[in-house]
């Protein structure tokens, strides 16, 4: 694009934020876009680059840390490129310390949540990329409020970029390196494909241009919109896809997962195929675990099956015990009960782990901090 044509696309930068529409941030705009509203902000065009230095670098957006920009009008030129989109409510810890979650408001009111844990090799943030979310899987806290809007692409970035200073300056104790994303958090990630693509991209580039992490360690976690996975597939990046399944079969899957209407199981797990033979990485199987609902030894053994036929060696199962989310008559496994499931998928040849489960006692489930401050 020529700096003239991004000057004319250029979000209104000054302009008041609107419902719906966060400050437009660096983030959120291409080389030509940053260059021009660096100009219009009154600097020189190089200054973009300066500024992504501290931002993606220095994981700072507060000017005074800036020495290498003119300190007249320092404050305001930063201001209008890296706004502050995301304001902390309050953030809880438990698990000793190792765990971190943060409640966030964003410039409209609208809550999001992003949990940091701290792992003997890793220290992993689990994101947002919507605030709520339509998919109304009815065991999910967020799914239970709808969808709010989608995020922008910076303020999934800004949630990365808070999270690796906060690991930095020692939240979690021991000042650590960021090194895995998860798309866990609120919201489905390929509802919302452009934006968090944007943001995986620098998340993953490195340092001036991005975060830094590697795409290896960043996961994008999916119902199963198989359109989506398709496009991700054609990406020809190196990022993990996580694939919610929940149950082996069409007609319990279409209660669990209620997109199931519209691609079913089979067509899932074949995209979830192609997205491994074309990555050459091993897809993750996401199992939420509810007693009496999806925990039978005959699922298990169809999900080895099916697994077995579509993925091979290329599959991992996880098992998530079912984290309840108030009003809600489920629970999770039983602990022997949750051991056979394992048992029956690993005997099928799937590799099958249990999740260690993370922050319980500070409502970590996905949605549960936003919804009881709502
Ligand atoms: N929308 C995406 C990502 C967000 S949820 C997806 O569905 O994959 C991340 C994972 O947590 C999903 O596998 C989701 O099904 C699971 N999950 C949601 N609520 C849960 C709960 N109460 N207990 C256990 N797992 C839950």
């Amino acid at each position: 694009m020529t700096a003239e044509a991004a000057r004319k696309s250029l979000p209104l930068i000054f302009a008041a934020p609107r419902r719906g529409k966060p400050p437009a941030h660096l983030a959120d705009l291409d080389e030509a876009q940053r260059k021009a509203a660096v100009q219009q902000a009154g600097q020189p065009a190089f200054r973009a680059d300066q500024l992504a230095r501290h931002y993606y670098g220095g994981l700072t957006r507060i000017a005074d840390e800036m020495t290498d920009l003119p300190a007249a009008g320092r404050g305001e030129f930063v201001d209008a490129l890296l706004p502050e989109l995301l304001t902390e409510v309050r953030s809880i810890s438990c698990d000793a310390g190792d765990t971190r979650k943060t409640l966030w408001r964003a410039h409209d009111g609208t809550l999001i949540e992003s949990v940091l844990m701290r792992y003997p090799d890793r220290i992993t943030l689990c994101v947002s990329s919507q605030a709520g979310c339509g998919m109304a899987c009815p065991f999910c806290a967020t799914g239970q409020g709808g969808l709010q809007r989608n995020l922008s692409t910076a303020e999934i970035v800004e949630q990365v970029r808070l999270a690796a200073a906060a690991a930095r300056d020692g939240a979690l104790g021991e000042p650590g390196r960021l090194s895995n994303i998860v798309f866990m958090g609120m919201g489905e990630p390929l509802a919302n494909y452009n934006r968090v693509l944007s943001a995986v991209k620098q998340i993953t580039a490195p340092n001036p241009h991005g975060l830094g992490i590697s795409a290896r360690s960043v996961t994008v976690s999916t119902v199963g919109l198989v359109p989506a996975i398709n496009r991700l597939t054609d990406e020809k990046l190196q990022v993990r896809l996580a694939v919610s399944l929940h149950t082996p079969d069409d007609e319990l899957r279409d209660t669990l997962v209620p997109v199931n209407d519209k691609w079913k199981v089979d067509e899932v797990l074949q995209a979830a195929r192609r997205y491994a033979d074309t990555t050459g990485r091993r897809v993750s199987i996401e199992y939420a675990l509810i007693r009496d609902i999806n925990d039978q030894p005959w699922r298990a053994d169809l999900l080895g099956q099916l697994l077995r036929e579509h993925l091979g060696s290329l599959v991992h199962v996880n098992v998530i015990p079912l984290n309840p989310t108030p009003g809600s008559e489920w629970d999770a496994s039983p602990k022997p009960v949750e051991a056979e499931f394992v048992r029956r998928v690993r005997a099928q040849g799937v590799a099958c782990t249990v999740r260690d489960t993370r922050g319980q006692e500070i409502a970590a489930a996905c949605g549960q901090l936003a919804a009881a401050e709502r």
